[in-house]
């Protein structure tokens, strides 16, 4: 298999995904950072500058330019954080909301490709996804993911059933693969002392031809 291959896949779907969000911030007279601000914002909520920065993996400066013009357009305002009164957090304002509401949403042409995958396509599809995502946070390359392998709620492949092995504490559900989630809102971090464990049980127990390329000592370090 050559990686090269999978990674030009991915390109191509990155380059549907950046286009559709320069043509929404273009359609709502924003730049593109300015766009996916506002969205992060109304996804997870009020946030200081610096998480806004980390979770759209800009640097600081870029972010408070685009935080700024947010500010002057009516679409974001600072408030006291309950936490630090010294630090601020950004709310989005009901302008700000209206507007983060035309960021929702994926390419219909996308959603219209993944829907001609099948069931098992699609878990195969995210449990790599789910891979990748980890490694990439673990190399700090992205922030990390609220997803289920790093969740304490996640009890991976604690059932019999193979199209439902996993089990949600959170909602007291059983779930597969095709269920794997990349970004809860009810996701909670998982303690580093249980980490390993689960991310062993979720990789071992359902992928016997699969390699972690990770060794467990070097997750431990991680
Ligand atoms: S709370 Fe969300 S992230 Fe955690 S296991 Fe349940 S579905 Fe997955």
């Amino acid at each position: 298999m050559n990686s090269e291959q999978l990674i030009s896949g991915l390109n191509r779907i990155s380059i549907l995904l950046r286009s559709q969000d320069w043509q929404k911030a273009e359609r709502a007279d924003l730049t593109a950072t300015q766009g996916q601000i506002l969205s992060q914002l109304h996804t997870r909520g009020p946030a200081r500058v610096g998480a806004i920065a980390e979770a759209l993996g800009v640097a600081q400066p870029t972010a408070t330019t685009a935080v700024g013009a947010l500010v002057r357009k009516g679409l974001v305002e600072k408030r006291a954080d309950p936490a630090d009164a010294r630090a601020s957090l950004l709310h989005l304002t009901r302008a700000g909301r209206r507007k983060a509401q035309a960021f929702e949403g994926v390419p219909e042409a996308l959603l219209a490709a993944v829907d001609e995958l099948d069931e098992s396509e699609r878990a195969a599809f995210l449990r790599s996804l789910t891979k990748m995502i980890r490694s990439l946070q673990r190399q700090r390359a992205i922030p990390v993911q609220r997803m289920c392998a790093t969740c304490v709620h996640f009890r991976p492949n604690v059932h019999d059933d193979a199209d439902a092995p996993h089990h949600c504490a959170f909602v007291d559900a059983a779930f597969g693969d095709a269920k794997l989630r990349l970004d809860c809102g009810d996701h909670e971090a998982l303690p580093d002392e249980r980490a390993v464990a689960t991310w062993r049980r979720f990789v071992d127990a359902g992928s016997a031809n699969e390699t972690d390329a990770p060794s467990a000592a070097t997750d431990e370090a991680s």
